[in-house]
């Protein structure tokens, strides 16, 4: 979502695309950022099916931390009746990276500024972290899969409208895999089983607990996050097979 991409990947991304800006010294208009993402969605998609001899291409996606929130949740930061604007679609149809970001304020009143939030909003609010990320805000962090959130730190985030105090939801996500009932059956998993992600490249590095969602409407892409992508040295050439 991977020069490599997607706002899951936004920062990487943001990163290339800014680098591009500084070296042309002009603006990239819209049309030509996303040109810019699709060109690199199909390269990583290319380079990964050479690994996979499944039905679908393999993509592994960098999520940066980011959050989920609900629409009650959107409306108090950003003001009544506010909607979140989309700004960039992600590889998995439907979810996009909004426009819109939040300040977060952790436990020892230090912040993250620019906490990108991803749509559509969901029915809870949940901070997506990596590691290194809650070191710096004095925070413990329990790894969990998205959306299982009793019993996890909270935070305070503030909007241009108001704050958002929340009691829980601040987490690292476990390495997972979203794939379709084909891919399941080609893989031999299930639902909410476990399976393994081996990362070639000049580090190498195999994922043991890979956590796998299999759901009709979800394309095969693995989310690790911005600790797991760098230390395994991951990039767009970098090969990745899913194992069982
Ligand atoms: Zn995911």
């Amino acid at each position: 979502m991977l020069t490599y991409v997607v706002l899951f990947g936004f920062n990487y991304e943001f990163q290339h695309f800014s680098s591009y800006f500084n070296m042309s010294n002009q603006l990239l208009n819209r049309s030509q950022i996303e040109q810019l993402v699709r060109a690199s969605l199909q390269r990583n998609a290319v380079s990964a099916s050479a690994t996979s001899a499944g039905p679908n291409p393999l993509v592994v996606n960098i999520s940066a931390r980011h959050c989920h929130l609900s629409q009650a949740s959107v409306e108090l930061l950003f003001g009544k009746g506010h909607q979140l604007t989309p700004m960039k679609d992600l590889y998995m149809d439907g979810q996009f990276a909004a426009k819109e970001s939040v300040t977060m304020i952790g436990p020892r009143s230090r912040v993250i500024s620019n906490l990108r939030i991803l749509g559509p909003c969901r029915d809870f609010d949940q901070v997506e972290l990596a590691y290194t990320d809650a070191i710096s805000l004095g925070f413990k962090i329990p790894i969990r899969n998205s959306g299982d959130i009793e019993g996890t730190p909270g935070c305070m985030l503030m909007g241009p409208a108001g704050f958002l105090q929340m009691d829980k939801g601040v987490i690292r996500a476990a390495p997972h895999v979203h794939m379709a009932p084909e891919d399941a059956a080609y893989y031999g998993v299930e639902n909410k089983s476990y399976m393994k992600l081996r990362v070639g490249g000049d580090v190498g590095v195999t994922f043991d607990q890979i956590y796998v969602r299999v759901d009709p409407a979800f394309k095969l892409e693995v989310h690790i996050d911005t600790d797991e992508g760098n230390a395994c040295g991951f990039s767009d050439e970098t090969p990745c097979e899913l194992i069982k």
